[in-house]
């Protein structure tokens, strides 16, 4: 599109900051206002050492880590799923803004670069969508996230997994419930070389680490040495 019919554009249907509804500056190609993206809420402090959910007062592990072995050995996000950072993810989950995904992947790219606990992984792998699902979005926002990261650090993306049952919405079941329902949804795909690997697991939202840990499995199933997630956000247990 031209410069001027942009610009008439921009006049009769300014675009809106995703969380606060503001007009946005004329061609900018952020979804949030510069105010909303300032107030980006960081992750959890204190978080267990382990999955990175916010923890009471102390340090240490959540009841649900402490004494356990996970084949997603850590889990860290970026920012702590609400206000300006739950608005960005509805952006991009439900009303079809990749470019909202994209916004969120340079996020992680300036919060990835603090965490040294994330350096020395071979490969960032996106975790997938059901191909149905996928259809529908048009993208999958794993995938997006996984490339703004893999552009910014050089680490090559691999999309090693594939879903094999579309979930059911998680808010609907107990934790066991969901575990049941994710159990054996992630394999990976046919010719996948995950040996030897250490890969970092991509996605959106991390709520329950469920999902993390059985695609950490699928990974480890396929000769993965080491396997850690990187979520954009993190929630509470049940989102
Ligand atoms: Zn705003
Ligand atoms: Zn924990």
């Amino acid at each position: 599109m031209g410069y001027w019919s942009e610009a008439v554009l921009h006049v009769l249907l300014p675009r809106a900051c995703a969380h606060c509804r503001e007009d946005l500056r004329f061609r900018s190609e952020e979804p949030l206002c510069a105010a909303c993206a300032a107030a980006l809420p960081s992750a959890p402090d204190p978080a267990c050492a382990r999955c990175g959910g916010a923890l009471g007062v102390r340090r240490g592990f959540c009841a649900a880590c402490s004494g356990r072995l996970f084949a997603c050995r850590l889990i860290r996000a970026a920012v702590s799923y609400r206000g300006p950072a739950a608005s960005l993810v509805r952006a991009f989950k439900f009303r079809g803004l990749p470019c909202a995904a994209r916004a969120a992947g340079r996020v992680m790219v300036a919060d990835f670069a603090r965490r040294a606990e994330l350096a020395g992984f071979d490969a960032l792998v996106p975790v997938p969508l059901h191909p149905r699902r996928e259809r529908e979005r048009g993208y999958n926002q794993a995938l997006l996230l996984a490339r703004e990261l893999g552009a910014a650090t050089g680490l090559p993306v691999k999309e090693l997994l594939e879903r094999r049952r579309a979930a059911a919405p998680s808010w609907r079941l107990g934790r066991a419930a969901r575990r049941a329902e994710l159990s054996g949804a992630f394999a990976p795909r046919a010719g996948a070389g995950a040996q030897g690997l250490g890969l970092l697991l991509v996605d959106d939202v991390c709520a329950s680490a469920t999902t993390l840990e059985e695609c950490a499995l699928a990974l480890r199933r396929a000769g993965a040495r080491d396997v850690a997630g990187y979520a954009f956000a993190r929630a509470g247990r049940f989102i």
